[in-house]
């Protein structure tokens, strides 16, 4: 067994790898980490090489791939992509739920015999309130999807960020009527808090984070490896290097025993408490 598979059996590492498939996006959401927007840098990873780290993941003994961007699915491949990668290991994918026209489900389709699961951001039950922050008709946009991804048998998680005081307890409940209402279940959606990096950083939003706050998950851009997908954020165009590890990321292996060496001696898990999934 490597050290890297006894660390994830151990609790010492987390045992997901993220990718950051791309980082433009149809939307530009007010508090978005990576700045992202129609005409920003893609900053690609090629499909191959997504492929080829989940292989290594696998073989190193992670447990499961998360897919972020950027939005994922403004990638013509990534339904393929995402057949292959899910070869070797359970995949969650990240994305704005608002490309999922009849072509992009029909692809999706055989997604549902995979383990593959979509988690879709929606930030308040509110149309007006989420797409403040969202853009125009991201709401009805989102709620359409859901149910005709649901209905073709895809799993779907629904991801709520905001400040803490932005969904009070009447908000949060009745998000949840409306995420059960949809088909999700409790335990497939999660609150999280606005980082502020990014475009939250510009605009005020958001929390600060030490670094032993985020948990340690491998997370690899095409600029190199990265202690968590709240790495290899932008700010002014420029990609924040504070949380990379390496430049390298193949093999695999480099980053992931340079993380390990990295966390060695740190509180597993507890001190962790911030996560994007
Ligand atoms: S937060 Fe997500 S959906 Fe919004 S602009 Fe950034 S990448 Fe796109």
């Amino acid at each position: 067994m490597s050290a890297i598979a006894e660390a994830i059996d151990a609790g010492t590492l987390p045992g997901r790898v993220w990718m950051y498939a791309d980082y433009h996006c149809n939307l530009a959401c007010t508090y978005c980490l990576t700045e992202s927007a129609p005409g920003v840098s893609k900053r690609l990873l090629d499909p191959d090489e997504m492929i080829r780290i989940a292989r290594e993941a696998a073989e190193l003994g992670y447990r499961d791939i998360g897919i972020t961007g950027g939005e994922p699915f403004l990638l013509r491949h990534l339904p393929e992509t995402l057949a292959a990668v899910s070869e070797y290991l359970p995949t969650l994918v990240l994305t704005n739920g608002t490309l999922f026209n009849e072509t992009r489900l029909a692809e999706l389709a055989p997604l549902a015999r995979l383990p593959v699961a979509l988690q879709i951001s929606l930030d308040s039950p509110d149309p007006d309130v989420n797409d403040e922050m969202r853009g125009p008709d991201n709401f009805a946009t989102v709620i359409d999807a859901i149910p005709r991804l649901r209905d073709l048998g895809i799993t779907v998680r629904i991801a709520t960020t905001g400040e803490p005081d932005r969904l009070d307890e009447d908000d949060h409940a009745r998000l949840c009527a409306l995420h059960r209402e949809l088909g999700v279940p409790d335990e497939d959606h999660i609150v999280r808090p606005i980082v502020r990096r990014g475009r939250a950083a510009d605009v005020g939003l958001g929390q600060d984070f030490a670094p032993e706050q985020i948990p340690a998950e491998l997370c690899i851009s095409v600029d190199g490896a990265f202690w968590s997908p709240f790495g290899p954020t932008v700010r002014g165009g420029e990609l924040d290097t504070d949380l990379l590890i390496s430049r390298t990321t193949a093999p695999l292996s480099r980053p992931a025993n340079l993380l390990l060496r990295l966390i060695q001696g740190r509180l597993p898990g507890d001190a962790a408490a911030i996560g994007i999934r």
